[in-house]
């Protein structure tokens, strides 16, 4: 489970949860540059207690913007290369 759905920490078990908005900065996904800049803030959820963190983008605008610009995640197959 992750901390943003049961608000409780899956590292340490704490309930001591702050929740961190996403704005459009350094830490926020560039999803186009055409004309003007534009980027899917992302959220934080930050364990007060050990300090773990989750990130999520929030807006399901944005995470459509963000499928269509990047190649969807694929795991590779392990290949036995001699
Ligand atoms: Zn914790």
């Amino acid at each position: 489970m992750t901390l943003k759905a049961t608000g409780v920490c899956p590292k340490c078990g704490s309930d001591s949860i702050a929740r961190v908005p996403g704005h459009q900065d350094e830490t926020s996904i560039i999803v186009d540059w055409g004309g003007y800049f534009t980027s899917a803030p992302v959220a934080r959820y930050v364990c007060c207690a050990c300090g773990y963190v989750e990130s999520y983008v929030e807006s399901p605008e944005d995470l459509e913007r963000i499928r269509r610009k990047f190649k969807l995640y694929t795991p590779q197959k392990e290949t036995k290369t001699p």
